[in-house]
């Protein structure tokens, strides 16, 4: 912590508070230029000494200089945190593609969309069953009903499942059938769930609230690392400024800035970062391009008659092009998509063909 003085705060008044400091048993370090004097105090200090220190005589400014989290950080960990989903490997050089309906809505809807996100080189398969809308009268998910489609689609597919928890109360229903717990953005501070997933050792998306700065956002990390599940992966889903063409505002400076302060893996969501599918594609490379080590796309075999988010919903067509050009870009800047050629063709079709030729 550094204790910046006043302009004029008297001898006696810097003296007082190096008192104090001294009483809390911590070492002042005070430097007294020409028209102020600041104090250093080194060691972890608890939270209340800023507030004790500003309301001290003499003092202008109490500013923490240590982070509030720990587990999360780059310094605590060098090596980005890996996480297998499948056939990819999240936080190593592959780039993973996440695709799926908004909600899981009917059987058909639901395994129309996972041979689609499977054919066309989709790595793990999302669908909500539990939905936090925004409206009490919007459909709300089909509960444990739509977790069990989702298992069955997995079963089908191969894919992993990743689905949002919403509440601590159905934690345990959830985890039976995830492969990743989807922490959803309206809930990115509620730590008493972020506590009870965190006793999990089911991997976790921590989507990131739509008014949370970046700090706050892996302090909500921590607290899921805090209790021991270290299997966390941030997921940027679009925050809000003032812009209303778009639903939110994608914030991509976001991937470099967590990739620099934590060592967790970053999902990108341009589907609600946009809220308009023509955008998701070009989010999308913009994302890898920026360092994201994943996406999270909605699709929808009828993006139009989508109970939910059907406007931001690729179509399985555009979602195959979306999935081709982000192989492209992966590979431009040195990232692969597994599945797929550096030229966007797909591994097992080029394999195929060769056979056939
Ligand atoms: C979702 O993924 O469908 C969802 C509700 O997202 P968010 O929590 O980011 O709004
Ligand atoms: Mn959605």
């Amino acid at each position: 912590m550094i204790i910046k003085m006043k302009r004029g705060a008297t001898d006696a008044q810097v003296e007082e508070v190096e008192r104090r400091i001294i009483a809390e048993g911590y070492t002042p370090n005070t430097i007294r230029g020409v028209e102020m004097a600041v104090i250093a105090v080194i060691g972890k200090r608890p939270e209340w000494m800023i507030d004790t220190v500003e309301s001290m005589a003499g003092v202008e400014q109490a500013i923490p200089i240590e982070k509030p989290y720990k587990l999360a950080a780059r310094d605590f960990q060098a090596a980005t945190t890996e996480i297998r989903l499948g056939a990819a490997t999240l936080g190593s050089n592959d780039v993973v593609i996440m695709a799926g309906p908004c909600t899981v809505e009917t059987r058909d809807q639901l395994l129309a969309t996972a041979r689609g996100v499977k054919e066309h080189g989709g790595h793990v398969l999302r669908g909500g069953a539990y939905k936090p809308r925004s409206s009490p009268y919007s459909f709300q998910g089909l509960g444990e009903d739509g977790l069990k489609l989702l298992q069955e689609a997995r079963e089908l597919s191969g894919l992993p499942i990743i689905t949002e928890v919403m509440e601590p109360g159905t934690l345990d229903t959830v985890v039976r059938y995830a492969d990743v717990l989807q922490i959803g953005a309206r809930n990115c501070q509620n730590y008493p769930l972020l506590r009870e997933v965190g006793r999990t050792r089911t991997p976790v998306m921590l989507k990131r609230g739509p008014s949370v700065t970046v700090e706050e956002w892996i302090m909500a990390a921590e607290y899921i690392l805090h209790g021991g599940n270290m299997q966390v992966m941030m997921c940027e889903r679009g925050i809000k400024t003032f812009e209303n063409y778009t639903r939110n505002t994608l914030d991509i400076s976001a991937i470099p800035v967590i990739k620099r302060l934590t060592h967790l893996p970053v999902i990108v969501d341009p589907s609600h970062g946009t809220g308009k599918w023509h955008l998701v594609k070009s989010m999308c490379l913009a994302s890898v391009a920026a360092g994201a080590d994943g996406v999270l796309i909605e699709v929808h075999p009828t993006p139009d008659t989508a109970l939910c988010d059907g406007a931001q919903s690729l179509t399985i067509e555009n979602f195959a092009d979306a999935a081709r050009a982000i192989a492209q870009v992966a590979a431009a800047v040195g990232r692969s998509v597994p599945g797929f050629e550096p030229d966007g063709s797909r591994t097992g079709a080029a394999v195929t063909r060769v056979a056939v030729a």
